[in-house]
C-alpha cells in the first residue's frame, strides 16, 4: 500500500515526477489513501477469517479422528464382551446340564434313604411281632390270645410295607400319559361319584361350582382323576376331626387365563400351618397317623407332566384350598 501511494504521488499527482503535492490535488490523494486503507483492512480481515476457519477445520479433523479411534476401540471391546458372554452362556448351559444330572442323583439318593426309612419301620415291627408270636406259641401252655394279637399286628405291618412299595411303584412307573381331549368338568363329576359315599359317611357334602365355558384340555383322564380324588380325600380327612357345623368340600373349575384352566378344592378343615405349606408336597411328609405322605407329591408330578402347577392357599373362611392348573393347548384354542 505504501509503495503504491508513493508511486501514485510520484507519477500521477501533479507536479509529476516529484513527491510534492499541490494543494488542489491533496483531497484526491487523501481519498485515495482512505480507499487503499479500507481495501487493505478488508483483505486483512478476510485473511484472518480464512486462517481461523482453517484452524477450526484442522481441529475438527483431529477430533473426528480421535472419536473414530475411540469408537473403534469400544466396538472392539463390545465384540470381545459379546464373545465372552457367548462363552459364559455355553458354560452355563453345560453347568446347568451337569447340575440337573447331579440333582437327579441327589433326589434319587434322598428318595432311596426315605424309602428305606419308611419300609424299615413296618419290617422291624413284622420281625418283632413274629418273634413275639413264636414265643407266645411256645409257652406252656401257649397263650393263643396274645399270639393271635401279635400275628394280627404282624399282618397289618406287612400290608403297610406292601402299600408303601405299591405307591412308590406307581410313582415311578414312567408311563407316558395317555392324553386325550377332555372336558375337565366331566372328569370332576366322575371323580365325585367315587367319593360321595365315603364323604357321606363322615357327614361331609361335596359341592361343585363348574364354569360352563371351559375349553377342552389335552390330558390323561385317569391321572387327573387321581389328582382330584387325592385332593378331595385330603379335604375330607382335614374336616373329619373338626366340629364344624357345615362340613362341605367345594370343587370349582374356571378359566384362569387365556392359556390355563384352574381346578380348586376348598375345605373348612384344620387348614395348613404356614411352616409346613411347602413341605406337604415333599415325598413321605404326613401329619396323619396312618398317612404315607406320597399323595401330594404324586399329584404335583402328574400336574407338572401336564405343564401345570399345583399349590395350596388358605381357605376363604378357614381350612385350605388346594388348586392346580392345566394348560390349554393352542390348537384347541384355534
Ligand atoms: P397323606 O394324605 O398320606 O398324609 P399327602 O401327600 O396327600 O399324604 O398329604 C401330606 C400332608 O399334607 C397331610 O398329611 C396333611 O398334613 C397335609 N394336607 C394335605 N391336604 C390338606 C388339607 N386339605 N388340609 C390340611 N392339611 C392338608
Amino acid at each position: 500500500m505504501l509503495l503504491s501511494t508513493i508511486a501514485i504521488d510520484y507519477f500521477f499527482v501533479p507536479p509529476l515526477r516529484s513527491f510534492a503535492i499541490n494543494a488542489t490535488d491533496a483531497t484526491y490523494f487523501a481519498s485515495f489513501i482512505v480507499c487503499a486503507l479500507v481495501a487493505s483492512w478488508i483483505s486483512a480481515a478476510k485473511k484472518e477469517d480464512e486462517e481461523a476457519l482453517r484452524e477450526t477445520r484442522d481441529q475438527l479433523e483431529v477430533r473426528v479422528a480421535e472419536r473414530t479411534a475411540e469408537l473403534q476401540r469400544s466396538n472392539d471391546e463390545l465384540q470381545e464382551s459379546i464373545e465372552q458372554r457367548e462363552k459364559a452362556q455355553q458354560a452355563l448351559i453345560k453347568t446347568q446340564g451337569e447340575l440337573a444330572e447331579l440333582s437327579r442323583f441327589l433326589t434319587m439318593g434322598e428318595l432311596t434313604a426315605s424309602i428305606a426309612h419308611e419300609v424299615n419301620q413296618p419290617l422291624t415291627a413284622v420281625v418283632t411281632y413274629g418273634r413275639a408270636c413264636l414265643e407266645w406259641l411256645s409257652a406252656a401252655p401257649p397263650n393263643l390270645e396274645e399270639a393271635r394279637h401279635a400275628a394280627r399286628t404282624l399282618v397289618q405291618n406287612g400290608t403297610r410295607a406292601g402299600d408303601i412299595i405299591n405307591r412308590i411303584r406307581a410313582l415311578f412307573r414312567r408311563q407316558a400319559p395317555a392324553k386325550d381331549w377332555l372336558d375337565l368338568n366331566e372328569v370332576i363329576r366322575e371323580s365325585m361319584i367315587f367319593m360321595r359315599e365315603d364323604a357321606g359317611k363322615h357327614q361331609i357334602t361335596l359341592r361343585t361350582e363348574l364354569a360352563v365355558d371351559l375349553p377342552r384340555v389335552n390330558a390323561d383322564r385317569v391321572q387327573l382323576e387321581q389328582v382330584i380324588l387325592n385332593l378331595v380325600m385330603n379335604a375330607v380327612d382335614a374336616m373329619r376331626g373338626t366340629g364344624s357345623s357345615s362340613k362341605e368340600v367345594v370343587i370349582r373349575s374356571h378359566r384362569e387365563s387365556s392359556s390355563e384352566v384352574l381346578v380348586s378344592v376348598e375345605d373348612s378343615g384344620v387348614g395348613i400351618a404356614p411352616e409346613i405349606a411347602e413341605r406337604i408336597f415333599d415325598p413321605f411328609f404326613t401329619t396323619k397317623p396312618q398317612g404315607i405322605g406320597m399323595g401330594l407329591s404324586v399329584c404335583r408330578s402328574i400336574v407338572e407332566s401336564h405343564n401345570g402347577r399345583l399349590w395350596a392357599v388358605p381357605g376363604h373362611a378357614k381350612g385350605a384350598i388346594l388348586q392346580f392348573t392345566v394348560r390349554i393347548d393352542s390348537r384347541e384354542e384355534r
